[in-house]
C-alpha cells in the first residue's frame, strides 16, 4: 500500500542534508530503525524507488526523514533537495532494518546513522539509554550533523568523528582496528554499524580482528 503524504517543513541541516517533516497519515505505525521506500510524482524520477529510514519517533504526530542529496547522481536525492513545503511524497509500508540485541556500540558513517537517530531517541523515551555509546564519522565538520543532541543523549558516550580534517572537540580518523580499540574495551557487546558498503565493510573488518562475533555484529548499508 502507498501513502501520499505532505511536506510540512523543509529543514537544511547541512550543505547536502536535508530534514524533511511530513504529514502523518492516520493509522500508520512504526518502529524505531524501520525504512520506507520513497517515491515522487516527477518525470525525473519516474519508476525509481529509494529507501529512507524514519527519524522521528512512532509517538510523534508528524513522519520525518533525515536524507543526504546527492545532485550528481541525477536520481532521486537530487530531486529530494528541491522539493519545498506543500510538495507530496509518496511511501510505503514500513519495514525492518536493525535488529537490536540490547545495548551496544552504534557507528554510523554519515547519514548511514539515520536508524540510530530513531532508535537512540526512542530508547530516550523508555529510560534505556545506558550502555549505548554512538560514533559518528563524517569526512568534515561541514558534514556533520545533530551533534548537540547526541551528545544530549548520551553526553561522553558520544563521539564525533572527522576522517578528513582535524577540529577541536571532534576525534580525527578512518574507522581502523587501531581506532576503534583505543576508544572501545568491550568487544564481546552488541555493535550496530550503518553507512556507505565499504565504511561498513570495514567496521565489520576492525571489529572480527579485535575480538567481536560476527552473530553480534549488526551491519546495514
Ligand atoms: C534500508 C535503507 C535505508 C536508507 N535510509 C536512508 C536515510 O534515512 N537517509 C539517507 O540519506 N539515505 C538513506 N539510504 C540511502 C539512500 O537510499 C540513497 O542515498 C538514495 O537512494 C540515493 O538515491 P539517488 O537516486 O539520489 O542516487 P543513487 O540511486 O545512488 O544513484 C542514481 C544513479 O546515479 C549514478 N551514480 C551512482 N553513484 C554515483 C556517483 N558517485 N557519481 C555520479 N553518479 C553516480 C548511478 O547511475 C545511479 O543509478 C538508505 C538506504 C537503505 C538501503
Amino acid at each position: 500500500m502507498e501513502f501520499h503524504v505532505k511536506i510540512q517543513k523543509k529543514e537544511q541541516l547541512t550543505h547536502d542534508v536535508v530534514r524533511l517533516t511530513l504529514d502523518r497519515p492516520k493509522d500508520y505505525f512504526f518502529t524505531a530503525g524501520q525504512a520506507i521506500d520513497f517515491k515522487l510524482d516527477r518525470p525525473e524520477v519516474k519508476d525509481k524507488v529509494s529507501p529512507f529510514t524514519f527519524t522521528g519517533l512512532n509517538a510523534d504526530p508528524f513522519l520525518q526523514l533525515t536524507i543526504k542529496c546527492y545532485p550528481a547522481h541525477h536520481g532521486m536525492t537530487e530531486q529530494v533537495a528541491k522539493l519545498k513545503a506543500g510538495d507530496e511524497v509518496i511511501l510505503s509500508e514500513p519495514f525492518d532494518t536493525v535488529a537490536l540485541k540490547g545495548p551496544g556500540v552504534f557507528i554510523a558513517g554519515g547519514t548511514g546513522v539515520t536508524p540510530f537517530i530513531a532508535i537512540l531517541r526512542q530508547k530516550k523515551v523508555d529510560g534505556a539509554l545506558a550502555g549505548n555509546s554512538l560514533f559518528h564519522f563524517n569526512k568534515t565538520k561541514a558534514d556533520a550533523f545533530m551533534e548537540d543532541e547526541f551528545g544530549a543523549l548520551l553526553g561522553n558516550d558520544f563521539h564525533a568523528v572527522l576522517s578528513n580534517e582535524q577540529v577541536p572537540g571532534y576525534l580525527y580518523g578512518l574507522v581502523s582496528a587501531d581506532f576503534l580499540k583505543q576508544h572501545i574495551t568491550d568487544f564481546k557487546q552488541p555493535f550496530y554499524t550503518c553507512g556507505p558498503e565499504g565504511f561498513v565493510k570495514a567496521v565489520k573488518n576492525a571489529l572480527v580482528q579485535l575480538g567481536a562475533s560476527e552473530s553480534m555484529i549488526d551491519v546495514q548499508f
